[in-house]
């Protein structure tokens, strides 16, 4: 595939890219016990730079679910930093870049209990993006609750959690929508399928807290932040009632990968005037100038490559 980079980081090694294999019978444990971040970094074409966004606190994340998970991380995060940065360089991009870390134990057992060292590796590809894309996009309540804390904790970004994701997305779809919203098992908002969810009532942004069932999502705290500090617009975490949904002004999903998307409608109910509206807008447009340096506030998030 053109897509495909020269390089993946294997264990510490940048490994030519069709020799970065396992064994067939290692895939359904190191399927089932697999923890990611996607992480993206973002190309400033006058600058001729790439900066990796939030690289810290994604890999810090990693962490934290391989531990959460009870594997043994067998490479330091600094290394692994190191390792990413390498790894982007020997790949030689001048656009928008995926960045995948993965830990999985890999094993023929399929208790996954009979090893619990994690194996380390990065994979990257291109990325266009589609923030400021200038379209809205339609979401639906899905049938499907969200996993919740004490049987598949959405905080630790686990590949597993991607099936409940995926029930919910194929519905969406399949009933016409573009994406799928979430409740958790109390009955409140939780997330997207594979997203934050942030809406817009009395010029005030809310977005259900982080014990509400969600992802602790990067470019969440990111935007709560920006909101507060550059925008001056007042950011409540709480709990988010489902009818909250159909009566807010403006609505979007924010995760590294949907960057800002912006709402249109959710179960057919019109957000607003169904166009992206004006915090929307200010935020989208912060977050494009953030992750690239065309504004250079908030150093400590990018990493130049
Ligand atoms: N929730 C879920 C379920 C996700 O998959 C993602 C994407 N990683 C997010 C939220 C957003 O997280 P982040 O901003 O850290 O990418």
């Amino acid at each position: 595939m053109a897509d495909n980079p020269q390089f993946v980081w294997v264990d510490g090694k940048l490994v030519p890219w069709n020799e970065a294999t396992i064994h067939i019978t290692a895939v359904g444990t190191a399927g089932v016990s697999l923890v990611y971040e996607g992480i993206l970094a973002y190309w400033n074409a006058d600058a001729r730079k790439l900066f990796v966004f939030q690289l810290d606190a994604h890999l810090e994340r990693f962490a934290q679910s391989i531990r959460l998970t009870r594997m043994k991380q067998p490479i330091a995060t600094a290394t692994i930093k190191e390792g990413i940065l390498a790894l982007v360089r020997a790949n030689n991009y001048a656009e928008n870049v995926y960045i995948r870390p993965f830990a999985f134990v890999e094993s023929t057992s399929y208790s996954g209990m009979s090893n619990d060292q994690a194996r380390i590796v990065v994979n990257t590809m291109p990325n266009p993006a589609p923030v400021r894309s200038g379209r809205a996009v339609h979401a639906c309540v899905s049938s499907w609750a969200r996993i919740s804390d004490n049987m598949m904790p959405p905080r630790v970004k686990a590949s597993s959690n991607y099936l409940n994701a995926r029930y919910a997305m194929e519905e969406a779809k399949r009933n016409g929508y573009d994406s799928a919203l979430m409740l958790n098992s109390s009955g409140k908002v939780a997330e997207a399928q594979g997203a934050c969810l942030m809406i817009v009532r009395d010029g005030k942004v809310i977005t259900p807290s982080a014990t509400s069932g969600i992802l602790e999502s990067i470019t969440r705290d990111v935007i709560i932040r920006l909101c507060r500090e550059v925008l001056h617009v007042e950011v409540v975490e709480r709990e988010v009632d489902r009818t909250e949904l159909y009566v807010a002004r403006e609505a979007f999903l924010c995760g590294t990968g949907s960057e800002i998307t912006p709402l249109a409608s959710i179960d057919r109910f019109t957000l607003g005037d169904g166009a992206i509206g004006p915090i929307t807008r200010q935020i989208e447009a912060l977050y494009h100038d953030i992750v690239r340096e065309i504004d250079a506030r908030y150093p400590e998030w990018r990493t130049a490559v």
